[in-house]
């Protein structure tokens, strides 16, 4: 009865998105931003004519917003096409120019795939990639980490916040460790964007990414810091565009809209308290329901919005299938593996085996997050387990999961 009146509600106004981590939803007042933008400046910002000088102010006018929300100064941000790129163009660039003279880049295991393949790339062209070890919620050790850094090191590879267990890591004192022993480091900020508060300066990174399409902006423009006196050289050879790291004519509308994303940070954070009550209620609430779910995320420093959840006994492609039926979108993990198919290498990292990664589940909380959202969640999740626990001796050919593994 409850469950058909939640589904009828929820089904039919629209479904219920825990995929927040994969990408939000571009929010009101970007789109009025992006539209704006559109329909005034569409201008190319390198023409030196009034329409293109608009452009030019619109392009430099996100750049301070940008910079402003990680406490950067403007001309340390050069804009990308994703957060994916401005990994590689980092990592890249710099082994372009340590290398043969310095070879290592010391990374950690739970990366996102745009660091981890592109470290496997530069294995190719002779870099050495170390990676530090991390505990069973994703931490770093940084006395571990410092122990690694050798004279061969040139760089030091941490995201702040991981996208599949929001494990935060003290980059602070990871980039005190990499300066003291004068080596550069990179983080990967994707995911702590909007979530926690950032300054770079105070974080002490040379290096950050970041993307829009994780704030509410749109998809298709990311952010490259780069400490002002950190070494950088040019990545997409055209152009004078970006300080002439990177050629093409800037994407306007993108750069507007991430822009105005940023403005919108401090909202998000301010949300942080009524998520971490949202993550708790569920987090209880699916324990209740399966006092067998293993929990893998940390309970303290962690980001506000993100739980894994393991599941013994039950496959994690069976388990979105049925939710996703009731309207309901969880992932499995990174959107950008989720084609592979294969058990999660963050949760291998921290130590699952390769079927309890297939049993985990990942949820992400965003602002139209609901507690009242959360309990349809629950009751549909209660009604499927119980259903299952009463079948489980009863063997069955399930077709429709066949059809979904093919
Ligand atoms: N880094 C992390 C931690 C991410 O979660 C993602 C996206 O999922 C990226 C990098 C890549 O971002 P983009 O989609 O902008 O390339």
């Amino acid at each position: 009865m409850i469950l058909n009146r939640l589904k009828r509600v929820f089904r039919h106004r629209s479904s219920v998105y825990l995929d927040y981590n994969a990408t939000t939803n571009i929010c009101k007042e970007v789109q009025k931003t992006m539209k704006r933008s559109m329909k005034h400046h569409w201008g190319n910002p390198s023409s030196g004519y009034r329409i293109g000088k608009k452009a030019n102010k619109v392009l430099e006018q996100a750049r301070t917003r940008v910079a402003k929300s990680i406490n950067a100064r403007p001309h340390e941000i050069y804009f990308t096409s994703c957060a994916t790129e401005s990994n590689n163009a980092i990592l890249k660039s710099l082994s372009l120019q340590f290398y043969p003279k310095k070879k290592k880049i010391i990374s950690t295991p739970i990366e996102h795939s745009s660091i981890i393949y592109t470290l496997e790339y530069l294995e190719t062209q002779g870099i050495v990639v170390e990676n530090c070890p991390v505990d069973s919620y994703g931490f770093v050790q940084p006395e571990v980490l410092s122990s690694m850094i050798d004279e061969d090191t040139f760089l030091v590879c941490c995201m702040l916040a991981n996208n599949e267990l929001g494990t935060v890591q003290n980059i602070k004192e990871i980039s005190k460790i990499a300066k003291d022993k004068g080596v550069l480091i990179l983080s990967d900020c994707v995911q702590a964007l909007g979530k926690i508060p950032i300054d770079v300066r105070d974080l002490g990174v040379d290096y950050a990414s970041f993307s829009a399409h994780k704030i509410y902006g749109p998809k298709g423009i990311g952010a490259l810091y780069a400490r002002i006196t950190a070494p950088m050289i040019q990545f997409i050879h055209g152009g004078h565009q970006e300080e002439g790291l990177r050629g093409g004519t800037e994407s306007i509308h993108n750069i507007a809209g991430f822009g105005t994303a940023c403005q919108q940070i401090g909202i998000l954070i301010q949300k942080t308290e009524e998520m971490v009550e949202l993550k708790d209620y569920f987090e209880r609430e699916v324990k209740a329901i399966y006092p067998d779910v293993v929990i893998n995320s940390p309970v303290v420093n962690g980001v506000s919005n993100t739980l894994s959840l393991s599941f013994p006994g039950i496959q994690n492609n069976e388990l979105m299938m049925m939710l996703d039926s009731n309207g309901i979108a969880v992932s499995s993990g990174s959107a950008c593996s989720s084609q592979e198919n294969k058990p999660s290498h963050v949760l291998k990292a921290i130590g699952l085996s390769d079927d309890v990664a297939q049993q985990t589940i990942r949820v992400s909380f965003g602002v139209d997050t609901t507690k009242k959202k959360l309990k349809y969640v629950l009751t549909v999740l209660e009604k499927y387990l119980k259903e299952r626990a009463s079948s489980s001796d009863v063997p069955q050919r399930n077709f429709e999961m066949e059809k979904f593994a093919r």
